[in-house]
Formats: C-alpha cells, sequence, structure tokens
C-alpha cells in the first residue's frame, strides 16, 4: 500500500492502529488513491482542500456534492453552538473513525462518524451513510470548513 504506515505503538495516540475495524469496505480503496496525487492544485483548477493542521490533502474542489441543495452548511449542535461544513462526495484524505449514528443528525435519513484527517488524525468533519440504500447519495462527507484550508 501507498498509505504510511503507522506503528502498533501509536494506537495510544491515534485512531490509526485500529484500521482494520473499520466497517467501511471502501477504505481499502480509497487508502490506496489517497495519494496518488500530489499536493496543491490539480488540473482543470481543479482545487485543493488541505488539512488545517497538517496541509496534507482531505478532498477536491471537484467532490462536492450538493445535499439539500447546497454544499456549504450551517448547522448546530443541541446546544446551539453553529458550525459550517462543506458536503463532499468523497474524501480521499479522510477516514471515518467510530461507532455510527443518527442520534442528532444534521441530515434526516443519514447516520453520521466522525472524520479525521489520515496523515495528523485531526478531526475534519463527519462521515454520513444513507440508512436506507433507495437514499441518494448513499455517502457523503461533512467537512468543517475551520479545519481545511483551500489551495
Ligand atoms: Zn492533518
Amino acid at each position: 500500500m501507498k498509505f504510511r504506515p503507522v506503528a502498533a505503538s501509536n494506537a495510544d495516540v491515534s485512531p490509526f492502529g485500529l484500521f482494520t475495524v473499520t466497517p467501511f469496505a471502501a477504505l481499502e480503496e480509497r487508502m490506496s488513491e489517497s495519494y496518488t496525487v500530489a499536493s496543491g492544485v490539480g488540473g482543470n483548477g481543479v482545487k485543493a482542500y488541505q488539512c488545517g493542521v497538517c496541509e496534507s490533502l482531505i478532498t477536491y474542489s471537484d467532490r462536492t456534492v450538493n445535499i439539500s441543495g447546497s454544499f456549504r452548511h450551517r448547522c448546530y449542535d443541541p446546544e446551539g453552538a453553529g458550525c459550517d461544513i462543506y458536503t463532499f462526495s468523497g474524501c480521499p484524505g479522510a477516514i471515518p473513525y467510530g461507532i455510527a449514528t443518527d442520534n442528532e443528525t444534521w441530515f434526516p435519513g443519514y447516520q453520521w462518524t466522525p472524520a479525521f484527517c489520515l496523515q495528523c488524525g485531526g478531526h475534519v468533519g463527519w462521515c454520513y451513510q444513507a440508512l436506507q440504500e433507495s437514499i441518494r447519495p448513499t455517502q457523503f462527507w461533512g467537512i468543517l470548513v475551520s479545519s481545511v484550508r483551500v489551495r
């Protein structure tokens, strides 16, 4: 794999040591494509969304996806704190980690799992999966505007 291995001794400070328990079957496929493109601006004016902490690639502007008519959303947690997220169809530089839940979901019909930067483990947003196969898209990502920079 092209993916940078993480020593098992890092497991206590990083979720990466537990990759094999991820329920997402497509993970290995996404991992293999993660770093085949150099960081920075891609071809045809496609912009790169980079991790705000380590600057590694999270995703590209051509992977934005409109959910409920927009790819930028203002969301509020149960305590009323707001945040802005972009929605993407794919995030090759992020990984969902944790137990999926539809509790307090911002997108009815979808359950969510926290998503982290593959490189540094910083929290970058959430991965959403449809609760029913008839819902489209079946999966998308909500990435915090405040956790990425656009190049
Ligand atoms: Zn990072």
